[in-house]
């Protein structure tokens, strides 16, 4: 594996460069972009982006995004309607998705073999490089191992794939730190599969309407028809976690239980515990932490980690989806589930 420490904002173009040859030879780089990381092959090499779900452990029914220059790239890919070409053209490069009906062009493999594609454009000048120097588009998912937190420093993308990457491109944690929003223009309406920087509020505005399913505010399970990764294991550290209306008498009443417990702290919401992990006080800030943070809990020795329910607005709808999955659903609202959930613990069901 080859490590290219490069600039963020002014990456040196050498170091692309090496990196774009590896996608052309089909090979796999890990590359920032302003979300996560991503681990990226030429999206029309079949047995380039196979490689991807296997390193991962990614289930083949879990379609890739495919990352493209711009407009025009998409357009080579998907069969875009004209408002929502307009749509790309104003938000794009952009922390967000949109899943249209594909042309026949790419390898099944990509697309899980799905009619349809998901096209993103990153804002992140390192990325943007990356594919225009690839001169293909790049399928990348998240450069985790599946179901493990994504990554948001090229160290994360080490310590879950290793070896098995050709170059990874480590330009220092990523800007927002939760992935890309999704959004469904194939139906009448516009469909919000995954909410990220690009919010629904936004959307919204654009769009004048927006459907959110309960699944993208990480209220169970998806339909796997809809929206296909959105049904696995996610986002989750090893430690158990549980979120908590009242993180205060969540940590008392664990604690008393004799358990050890990490407190995730986020925004005016904190307690006392056996590590206390801060977030941040700004809602973007809890975002980038986010991840780090859900990987750090497994190095601190504790039985479980809680974590709290914050406002499902801007920014918060993403990370309050991430923290539910992560927490396999389990949210405390009283004495009452927090007694449930201890005993689970004892009885080491409950993970
Ligand atoms: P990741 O960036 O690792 O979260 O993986 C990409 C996400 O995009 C997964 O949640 C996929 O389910 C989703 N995705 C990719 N292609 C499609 C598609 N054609 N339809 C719906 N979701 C998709
Ligand atoms: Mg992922």
């Amino acid at each position: 594996m080859l490590i290219l420490r490069v600039d963020p904002l002014r990456p040196d173009p050498e170091k692309i460069r090496a990196a774009a040859e590896a996608i052309r030879a089909g090979g796999l780089v890990a590359f920032p972009t302003e979300t996560v990381y991503g681990l990226g092959a030429d999206a029309f090499n079949g047995e380039a982006s196979a490689k991807i779900f296997k390193v991962k452990g990614r289930p083949a029914d879990n379609p890739l995004i495919v990352h493209v220059r711009g407009v025009d790239q998409a357009q080579e890919i998907g069969d875009i309607p004209a408002g929502v070409l307009e749509v790309m053209e104003r938000v794009w490069p952009g922390p967000i998705t949109f899943v249209v009906k594909k042309k026949a062009n790419l390898p099944d493999v990509v697309t899980a073999g799905l009619p349809t594609v998901a096209l993103r454009c990153p804002a992140h000048p390192t990325a943007l490089k990356l594919i225009e120097l690839s001169g293909t588009a790049i399928a990348a998912p998240s450069a985790n191992k599946a179901g493990r937190p994504s990554p948001t420093r090229a160290e994360h993308v080490v310590e879950d794939l290793g070896e098995a990457v050709d170059v990874v491109l480590d330009a220092g944690p990523t800007f927002f730190g939760v992935e890309s929003t999704i959004i469904d223009v194939t139906r009448g309406r516009p469909v919000l599969l995954r909410p990220g920087p690009f919010t629904a509020e936004e959307i919204k505005a654009i769009f004048g309407d927006v459907e959110i399913p309960a699944f993208a505010r990480g209220l169970g399970e998806a339909e796997v028809a809809l929206a296909p990764g959105m049904k696995y294991r996610h986002y989750a550290p090893d430690t158990p976690l549980l979120l908590a209306e009242d993180l205060g008498e969540a940590a008392a009443y664990l604690r008393s239980r004799g358990l050890r417990v990490a407190v995730l702290c986020a925004l005016d919401k904190c307690a006392d515990g056996d590590a206390v992990l801060r977030l941040g006080s700004e809602p973007y800030e809890v975002a980038k932490n986010l991840y780090d943070a859900l990987r750090t809990v497994d190095r601190l020795g504790v039985d479980v980690a809680i974590g709290p329910v914050l406002e499902e607005r801007g920014i918060g709808l993403a990370v309050m989806n991430r923290l539910r999955k992560a927490a396999g659903f389990r949210v405390a609202k009283d004495i009452k589930d927090l007694e449930k959930y201890a005993s689970e613990l004892a009885r080491r069901v409950l993970r």
